[in-house]
């Protein structure tokens, strides 16, 4: 009987130390100290040594069943170690690899335009001003001189809440609302980018686009000033040879009005498919404020004078990149976005 239980602590032993892994390592659990194990076995047979045996071999193989239990614990401790380590070596990070690359978006080619637009003319002293895009009939049309049958009131050209509140049509409110803030104070210089709406949908027209409205008011303020200031803009944005042309034309809120060309940016003035053989580009429209524009604004038209222009931003990026469908302005497509910083 000692023998044996000798023998299974040397197997035990030398089993456990050459266990690989915790499967193994459950197995001989099992087979040792399981209830069919060999130390269990071992045990039961107790009972066919001699009466004074018996102390003896209980405790030895009560200290053997100890000892196996520390073992596997040490053991079991050990492969526990080894694996955390060996995941540890798996999973370095090696700091000398390349990074992965992030990808930086860029500016749109409308925010492009309307930043450069902004520059422009705030260094010609304009500050920038903003109003609602949700727009009162009042602000729209009425305040503008625009009367009750203008063809652009017609509901199948505009986006109405109600008879009363449309999604404005232009950025020309703010010149009203503006004034009725500053009244009686001059100079007013500002401009007004924003969104505006119409019911448009075609290669050159988007139900949603993009204004800078301007206005200067002040004593002594003419059309010299307004075409000055015109052809200055011209130049920055399209270049130092830029040429301007005035064209007589009308708008409710504007007397005298007139439409800016500037020479076809493609031909220079030849005449081409792009400017239909005339040499020239309409980028925007303008004119004197309208003396009862000025007055339902608080200001004296008697006293003072002012220029207002409205510019269309993708017109003004079309023409200026070569872009020749409003659409692809706003279809969100990275081929086409890259190309622009
Ligand atoms: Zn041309």
């Amino acid at each position: 009987m000692l023998d044996r239980i000798a023998q299974l602590e040397e197997e035990a032993l030398h089993e456990i130390k050459a266990a690989q892994d915790m499967e193994a390592l459950k197995e001989l659990r099992v087979r040792y100290l399981g209830k069919k194990g060999a130390l269990t076995a071992l045990l039961r047979r107790m009972g066919e040594l001699d009466p004074e045996q018996r102390p003896a071999a209980g405790r030895k193989a009560n200290n053997l069943r100890k000892k196996i239990e520390e073992l596997l614990g040490c053991k079991e401790e050990e492969l526990r170690e080894a694996a955390a380590a060996a995941r540890l070596e798996e999973e370095r990070i090696d700091v000398t690899l390349p990074g992965a690359p992030f990808k930086l978006g860029r500016k749109h080619p409308l925010t492009l335009v309307l930043e450069e637009i902004t520059a422009i003319f705030t260094g010609l002293g304009f500050q920038v001003a903003r109003g609602p895009e949700i727009e009162s009939e009042y602000y729209n049309f009425e305040a503008l001189n625009l009367p009750a049958d203008h063809p652009a009131r017609d509901m199948q050209d505009s986006f109405y809440f109600t008879p009363q509140i449309l999604l404005r049509t232009h950025t020309s409110p703010v010149q009203v609302r503006t004034m009725e803030l500053t009244a009686p104070r001059l100079p007013v210089r500002i401009i007004a980018p924003g969104k505006v709406y119409r019911r448009d949908d075609d290669a050159t027209h988007s139900p949603m686009f993009h204004q800078v409205e301007g206005l200067a008011v002040d004593r002594g303020v003419t059309f010299a000033d307004l075409k000055g200031t015109l052809l200055l803009f011209a130049r920055e944005m399209f270049g130092p040879e830029q040429r301007i042309r005035l064209r007589p034309s009308f708008f409710p809120f504007t007397e005298p009005s007139a439409e800016v060309d500037i020479a076809c940016i493609i031909c220079g003035g030849e005449g081409c498919r792009t400017c239909g053989h005339s040499g020239w580009l309409e980028i925007l429209g303008c004119g004197m404020v309208h003396p009862r524009v000025l007055e339902v604004s608080g200001y004296d038209p008697e006293d003072v004078t002012g220029f207002a222009f409205g510019m269309g931003v993708e017109r003004i990026a079309m023409l200026k990149y070569g872009i020749d469908d409003i659409r692809l302005l706003f279809s969100n497509d990275l081929r086409f976005l890259r190309q622009f910083r």
